[in-house]
């Protein structure tokens, strides 16, 4: 689903795109090729290469950015790397999970015991051949983006911060959602600790395109949805959090 003349959405469990449990998937366009923004689940890999096909034709996948190991964000990452040869750029403190397809500690195991996930889904080894630290800048596809780590959706993630055509564009996984929504889950790893020590660092950014991983997304005014988060972050309660009764899959 082409947003932007830079910008496609490929797979996304909300919009019907993609296979059942991916995440949201974006396609951003560099000048030496395509970055993709997570990977999806991995149940239909080939689904989002033709899409980015369709949607962006031409556009080699030179890049794959991480937001975080939550099987519908990084369970594609093997395949992807295998048929575009990709460099895979993800937080480095927790890219031991991936490298080590660690089921427990990637929430995979318990996600399946809690029905949120098919038995018979695994996850694949996936080498992070670029870790990334907190508050590094790096070059994807001839692209500069800039990488915040964000704990209390998970234990490490990462949102990316590019510029397009002067626009300041955030692509947030599941740290922040539209409308101020956190991404607070019943999981270990995930809590409002995290969320108390780093949601700051998203504040004053002037953020026009927000793109998280699940949800609606905006190309304007995205820096009030992550101030409304903030807000709720620092209040002396639970703010509204991703998935209270909402049909997430
Ligand atoms: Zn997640």
């Amino acid at each position: 689903m082409r947003i932007h003349d830079s910008l496609s959405l490929l797979a996304s469990m909300q919009f019907g795109l993609g296979g059942p449990r991916d995440g949201h998937v974006y396609a951003v366009a560099g000048p030496e090729g395509g970055v993709l923004v997570d990977s999806g689940a991995g149940t239909d890999t080939g689904r989002i290469l033709q899409v980015l096909a369709e949607d962006l034709p031409g556009l080699a996948v030179r890049a794959l950015l991480l937001t975080h190991y939550h099987l519908d964000h990084c369970g594609g990452a093997a395949e992807l790397r295998e048929a575009t040869g990709c460099e895979v750029f993800g937080p480095e403190p927790c890219r031991f999970i991936l490298e080590q397809a660690d089921e427990a500690a990637s929430g995979l195991k318990a996600a399946r015991d809690q029905g949120v996930y098919p038995a018979d889904f695994r996850l694949r080894a996936c080498e992070v051949t670029r870790p990334i630290r907190d508050g590094e800048t790096f070059t994807a596809a001839g692209r500069q983006f800039t990488a915040i780590h964000v704990r209390g959706h998970c234990r490490e993630a990462s949102c990316y911060l590019t510029r397009m055509d002067g626009a300041a564009w955030l692509f947030t996984g599941d740290a922040v959602f539209y409308g101020g929504v956190l991404g607070v889950i019943n999981a270990e790893g995930s809590g409002m600790d995290g969320y108390r020590a780093d949601l700051h660092k998203l504040g004053g950014l002037g953020v026009d395109g927000l793109f998280p991983g699940h949800g609606l997304f905006t190309l304007r005014n995205g820096q009030r949805h992550i101030d409304c988060a903030i807000t709720q972050a620092a209040g002396g309660f639970l703010g509204r959090q991703v998935g209270q009764g909402d049909l997430l899959f």
